[in-house]
């Protein structure tokens, strides 16, 4: 089975994701996690373009998610999270795998910034902490899992978000009819909104 993961930036979907493919023995894509680790020439690149809060380019990102998928390690299915962000990429997806189901994990503008603003993620496993909430990392700056370094990502500002969040309202919103997916309520214990996205996966069919 093959899932997508929608919702703005600080709806919790990448960490719903991880402890949803956890579950179940799936893979989880970040896309965004792919992007911050390109090597190589193209990284300097990717990483203007991330910290302004644009999109990279479709086929550099295409590029980057098949690279991903020819390690061929995700045989009992994939969950995206990040991808697809426009109806290009949805049509690209399209030709690349077979998506059963989708969950959208919904928050407002407003609760987005004020769990953005918190966020913290390890320098070394990517794991997400936030020091405004209920994810708090049990020594201040240092991750539970890894012990690595605790970082705000450069995209994290305030002027970036909006402009994340404008692409995510008018660009990714619309891809979201092309799947059968349930809305979750984000705005929930991490437990809750984990437990409503398995009720949704079982209904959806
Ligand atoms: P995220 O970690 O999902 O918030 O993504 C961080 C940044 O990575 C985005 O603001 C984009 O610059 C880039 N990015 C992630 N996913 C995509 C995508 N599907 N298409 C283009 N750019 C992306």
């Amino acid at each position: 089975m093959n899932f997508i993961f929608f919702g703005p930036q600080g709806s919790g979907k990448g960490t719903q994701a991880e402890r949803i493919a956890g579950r179940y023995g799936l893979c989880h894509i970040s896309s965004g996690d792919l992007l911050r680790h390109v090597e190589g020439n193209l990284k300097d690149e990717v990483r203007e373009v991330m910290q302004r809060g644009d999109l990279v380019s479709d086929d550099l990102m295409v590029r980057v998610l098949k690279e991903r998928l020819d390690r061929g390690d995700c045989k009992d299915g994939i969950i995206l999270d990040g991808f697809p962000r426009n109806v290009a990429q949805a049509k690209l997806l399209k030709g690349i795998i077979n998506i059963d189901k989708a969950i959208e994990i919904a928050i407002s503008d407003d609760e987005a910034v004020r769990r953005i603003s918190g966020r913290r993620i390890c320098k070394s496993c990517d794991s997400i902490f936030n020091v405004n909430g209920s994810s708090m990392p049990k020594v201040e700056g240092v991750c539970d899992k890894c012990g690595g370094e605790l970082i705000k990502r450069k995209d994290d500002n305030e002027e970036a978000l909006r402009e994340r969040l404008k692409i995510y309202h008018v660009e990714t919103e619309r891809v979201l009819n092309w799947y059968k997916f349930m809305r979750i309520n984000g705005e929930q214990s991490i437990e809750k909104v984990e437990s409503d996205i398995i009720d949704s996966l079982g209904k959806l069919s």
